[in-house]
């Protein structure tokens, strides 16, 4: 396999990253990657403190030099889920900044510091496509997290494969606000521009401010990767804000992916740039799977098309493929392709259940339209509602939830219930917390806008939804819910 970063064999002073202050082009990058390889030797595995900063894309990169897989660790992550994870992995080294400060978890394990301006002789990247390049965590939203085995070969696959969707090339530069520890920031938002040979600029953390700013302009940023969370700040943000607005019309794409973007901020951005969010449809295990092409008809709601080398089926409950494309029929999504991961690391029992032959059960449900294009449900697992003898996704009610102006936030979950299998419940944020919609309102809204049998029979208020840092809803940890 040729080289993952070939702008990094022969590098030039092309602008590759800026984090803060700190920025490298590409012959800076090399250098502090290749002394950091050194350093590195042949450790077996290294955790990588993923903080926001520049250190971290050479830690990973520096990393990947020296052939040794890089475990991504999210540096807000509780003890529990910390000791989960490096007993997990067992790292023998763990890559931070110079003033990162580590806790005590980590204390027993060696660490080794990046230095932004340290000069390595050239190395040359491990050519075996299917050695293990990262190990990332799934996110976690089901149950523990999983470590997700990454080859090179998956890693190049998709990053060329989301090129290709999207005409990404070296003249791109990414505007970039997420964390560093998964596949979307980490591998789409750093290793994406480096791969490229392009720039990726990272705003250390979200804020309208630093989007409008970094977008457009002589220089600036063409491209933005965002997960719904940011989409929604956005589109608050617009309604008040001419220049955000001119910022987001300038970008050459809008990214969204991790979870839904809510038809509702669709609409809002679309309406107040006349631009069209480009979603994509992704996991850890399978890197990216679908996108919407750009340029496209909008049609919110819905995730895109299969990737090149991205095949992609709907499956039955007994595992017959759906034959599909009616636009009704839900199945379960299965993909297959050279993105795929090569396994969970420890978990051979968790690598069998997820594979059928070879291909992979993603969990997530979705129906396919005449054209190919995917429109995702739900996850089997927390957003298949089985009420009343239907099979009800939990998104196209909380879509409809969200339309109403006296919503912000909402998620809807099924609840054991003796007449109907299970009862269609309604998890909301309201706009007033004065002045919440009342239950029947709200339900009356729902049965307007999709049909009788959707609507929601009771209504929780609640003052925020339980998120992760990629701002998906956890289901399992809304009050109650099991
Ligand atoms: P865990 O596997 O530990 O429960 P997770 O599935 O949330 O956590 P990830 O691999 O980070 O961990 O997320 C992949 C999931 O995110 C997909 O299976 C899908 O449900 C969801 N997802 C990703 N992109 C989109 C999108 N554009 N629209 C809707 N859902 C999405
Ligand atoms: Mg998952």
């Amino acid at each position: 396999m040729s080289a993952l970063f070939p702008a990094l064999a022969a590098p030039s002073d092309r602008p590759a990253l800026r984090c803060g202050t700190d920025t490298l082009t590409y012959e800076e990058l090399a250098r502090a990657a290749r002394a950091l390889a050194a350093r590195i030797g042949d450790a077996g595995r290294v955790a990588v403190w993923a903080a926001p900063t520049a250190h971290t894309a050479v830690a990973v990169v520096g990393a990947l030099l020296a052939g040794v897989p890089a475990v991504p660790l999210n540096p807000r992550t509780g003890e529990r889920e910390l000791a989960h994870i490096l007993g997990d992995s067992k790292p023998s080294a763990v890559l931070t900044g110079p003033d990162d400060v580590l806790p005590a978890g980590l204390a027993g394990l060696p660490r080794i510091a990046v230095d932004l301006g340290a000069v390595g002789p050239p190395v040359v990247e491990p050519a075996d496509a299917e050695s293990t390049a990262l190990i990332v965590y799934t996110s976690g939203t089901t149950g523990p997290p999983k470590g997700v085995l990454l080859s090179r070969r998956a890693i190049a696959a998709s990053l060329d494969a989301l090129a290709e969707a999207w005409s990404w090339t070296a003249d791109d530069v990414l505007v970039h606000a997420l964390p560093l520890f998964h596949v979307h920031g980490l591998i789409l938002g750093v290793l994406g521009p480096l791969r490229r040979g392009g720039e990726v600029r990272h705003l250390g953390a979200f804020s309208v401010e630093g989007v409008a700013r970094e977008l457009g302009g002589a220089g600036g940023g063409t491209m933005l990767f965002g997960v719904p969370t940011m989409y929604h700040r956005l589109a608050d943000a617009l309604a008040g804000d001419a220049g955000l607005a001119a910022a987001l019309r300038r970008a050459r794409l809008l990214v969204s992916g991790s979870a839904a973007l809510p038809v509702h901020d669709h609409e809002r951005i679309a309406a107040a740039t006349g631009r069209t969010v480009v979603e994509r449809y992704g996991m850890t295990e399978t890197l990216m799977n679908t996108s919407v092409l750009p340029g496209g008809e909008p049609r919110p709601g819905t995730v895109g098309v299969p990737l090149a080398g991205v095949e992609l089926r709907l499956v039955d409950e007994d595992g017959s493929v759906l034959a599909g494309l009616d636009g009704e029929t839900v199945g379960e999504v299965q993909v297959r392709g050279p993105q795929l991961f090569s396994g969970y690391l420890n978990r051979p029992d968790a690598t069998a259940a997820a594979l059928d032959g070879d291909w992979f059960r993603t969990g997530d449900m979705a129906v396919l339209e005449a054209d190919g294009t995917v429109r995702l449900v739900g996850r089997k697992a927390t957003d298949l509602i089985k009420s009343g003898g239907y099979k009800i996704g939990a998104g196209e009610i909380e879509n409809a939830l969200l339309d109403h102006p006296g919503v912000r936030e909402a998620a809807v979950t099924g609840e054991p219930d003796p007449d109907l299998g299970e009862r269609i419940v309604a998890w909301v944020v309201p706009e007033d917390a004065e002045k919440p919609p009342s239950d029947a309102e709200l339900a009356d809204h729902v049965a307007r806008l999709l049909a009788p049998h959707k609507r929601p029979r009771s209504v929780r208020y609640l003052d925020a939804l339980p998120r992760n840092e990629m701002g998906k809803i956890l289901k399992k940890a809304l009050p109650g819910a099991g």
